[in-house]
Parts: C-alpha cells; structure tokens; sequence
C-alpha cells in the first residue's frame, strides 16, 4: 500500500494556480482515499479556466503516479456550477442507482470503427483508476465480445446478468444474450428494453462510468434507446471521409434533439500509417472531423490513425494497444466531470 504521508507530501509540493499556497492548504485537493493502490482525491477546479484546471490535473495526476506503490490515480474534478468556468461541464449522476455516468458511443453509419472506439475508450478509462463497464447495445452486430475477446453467454446470477470481467473493465454484450447463427429482428421499443435489461436487472457493482456502444445510425432504434437511457453524454465516432461526416452531423442532431450534451467527436481511420515503411497516408482524408466538429461548437476528442496493429489487436481481443485512447479518455474524463 502507498503511504498516506509521501502522497500528502506529493500534493504539498503543487502550488494551487489562484495562489494562497499549495492545493493541500488552500483546500483545492481533498478526499484522499487510498485503496488497493490506487489513490484517489477530489480536485475542485472552480474559478479556473478550463486549460488551467486540466494542466492542474495533470499535475497531481503525474505527482501522485509518482509516489512509490501507488498503481491507479483516480481525480475527481468538482466545481461550483454557478462558478464552473467554461468548457467543464458538471454532469449529473446517472439515475441507475450505482452508476454515476452513462456515456454513449454513436455513429452515423457502420463500418467507421464505433465498437473499437468504445472497447479502447473503455479500457483507456479503466488506466485512469475510473471503475468502467461496457455494455454491447449493437444490436446488428455486437462486437465487443470479439474486441474484449470474451466469447459466450452471459450468466445469470440471482436473476441478474453478470457482466464479464476482462483487461480491467466488465462487459455485457447483446451478443451474450442471442444465438449467433440465429437472425433476430429488433423494433426499436423491444432494443431499448433487452439494452434497460442489460442495465438495470444487471449485477454491474458500483462503477464510474458505464460506456455504451450504440447501434449504427440515427433511426428510431438509436432515438428510443438515447431517449430511455438519458446518457451523461454521447461520443460520436466518425472517419474523416465527406460520407461519413453527413452521418455524423446527423447522430449529432440527433443527440441534441434529445438534449444528451455531445462531449465530442473522435476522427478514426484518420491517417493510415504503413506497417512496412510507416510512411502516412491519408486514406479518407484528415481533419475532417474536427472541422465539422468547430462548425457545430463539438469538442474534438482526438485522432486515431488507421494502423494494422490496432486491426490486429482488435480481433484477436487484445484493446490497449493505440496510445491515443489516453488523451480521447482524458477528455470524456472531464468532459463527465470525472
Ligand atoms: P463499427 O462499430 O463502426 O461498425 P468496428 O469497430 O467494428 O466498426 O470496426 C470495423 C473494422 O475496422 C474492424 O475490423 C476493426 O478492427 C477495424 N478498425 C476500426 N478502427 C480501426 C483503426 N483505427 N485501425 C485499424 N483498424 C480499425
């Protein structure tokens, strides 16, 4: 176990940016928890910018990361909402009793690597000391069991499903739940009730974050389900291509239609870089999606480079490989006020 004392001398060693001294006497950091090596606190970021609050954050991230022992760092941001600067939102705990954030992960069409963002989104979140869960609403073709590589069907524990446990998260997927070789025919109110199913009469624990991965497109399955599940916030998965651009701003009228805030857009496939000789290339194009995501006031998550290693990974149900989940997470971290 970390020593209370050196993770206390971390933090007295960060000045606070209004001034009075460090976080520790000014009372900006508080809560100290250590549990199982991990240690947690909560940093209240009110009266800072967003840019200073997230550096503050990073901060007393790579202070505490340093203490000897201490294996996960979990902040939780705070601030006053009268007082909280732009661009940080306070999100509302979630009102399934135990989890305190929904956030679903959308796109206009298929094909543009949603599932993938949403297993390597899910685990990046789990790296940060966040208790994460991910549930497989993709009632056409549910993948997360192929990306955790956990095959099979859930089970059932004292009338309840019990999510699976892999590479730090838990999951359930509707593909544990139906015959693989069997075509099943989803109206919209009957998916958003087996998805309700998989999280309410489900034994997910206390988490921090539930990610869920939607089914592609913007039709009255996608609406139902956002409409029921009334998600802290919706991350839209798009390629930098035109096409898939005109969907993505469709999945983002449809988030608003329904007042689920947008916490960004992550551009997959952005660039491809050559497994031989790593030379870049722009298959789809490139910036496209942070341009449509300034056009419409949408945070940019971040970039993912279409590469042959995370293709790899991805089917033999090895998520964590792509760096730059990190900083995607980083962001639905705060933009969650996690
Ligand atoms: P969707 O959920 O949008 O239908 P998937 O996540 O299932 O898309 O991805 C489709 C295919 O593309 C999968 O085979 C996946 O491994 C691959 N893929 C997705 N993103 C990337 C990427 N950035 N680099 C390489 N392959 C990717």
């Amino acid at each position: 176990m970390p020593d209370r004392e050196e993770v206390g001398a971390a933090l007295a060693g960060i000045a606070d940016p209004s001034g009075g001294g460090s976080v520790l006497e000014t009372g900006r950091a508080g809560g100290l928890r250590l549990k199982d090596g991990v240690a947690g606190l909560v940093l209240s970021v009110d009266g800072l910018t967003q840019d200073v609050a997230e550096r503050l954050r990073a901060e007393v991230e790579v202070a505490l990361r340093r203490v000897p022992r201490v294996t996960g760092v979990r902040i939780i941001l705070t601030a006053d909402k009268a007082a909280a600067p732009a661009g940080v939102a306070v999100a509302q705990d979630s009102a399934v009793p135990g989890i305190r954030r929904l956030v679903a992960v959308a796109s206009g069409k298929g094909g543009v690597g949603k599932s993938t963002v949403a297993a390597n989104l899910a685990v990046a979140l789990a790296k940060r000391g966040l208790a994460v869960g991910l549930l497989d609403a993709d009632i056409y073709g549910p993948s997360v069991p192929t990306l955790l590589g956990i095959p099979g069907r859930a089970q059932l524990e004292d009338g309840k499903l019990l999510p699976m446990t892999a590479h730090g998260i838990k999951a359930l997927s509707i593909g544990m739940m139906m015959a693989t070789d069997k075509a099943v025919i989803w109206r919209g109110p009957m998916a958003a009730s087996a998805m309700m199913q998989m999280i309410e009469q489900a034994n997910w624990g206390v988490l921090d974050i539930l990610v869920i991965d939607l089914p592609p497109g913007t039709g009255d399955i996608q609406l139902t389900m956002a409409q029921k599940l009334k998600p802290s916030g919706a991350v839209v998965v798009s390629t930098p291509q035109d096409l898939a651009l005109i969907d993505a701003r469709r999945a983002i009228a449809m988030f608003n239609e329904v007042k689920v805030p947008v916490l960004g857009m992550v551009e997959n496939m952005s660039t491809f870089v050559c497994p031989h000789c790593g030379e870049r290339s722009d298959i789809f194009g490139h910036g496209g999606a942070a341009a449509l995501g300034e056009g419409l006031g949408v945070p940019f998550l971040g970039a993912v480079p279409l590469t042959m290693t995370l293709r790899l990974a991805s089917d033999a149900g090895q998520p964590g490989s792509a760096p730059e989940f990190a900083g995607i997470a980083e962001r639905v971290a705060i933009g969650l006020g996690l």
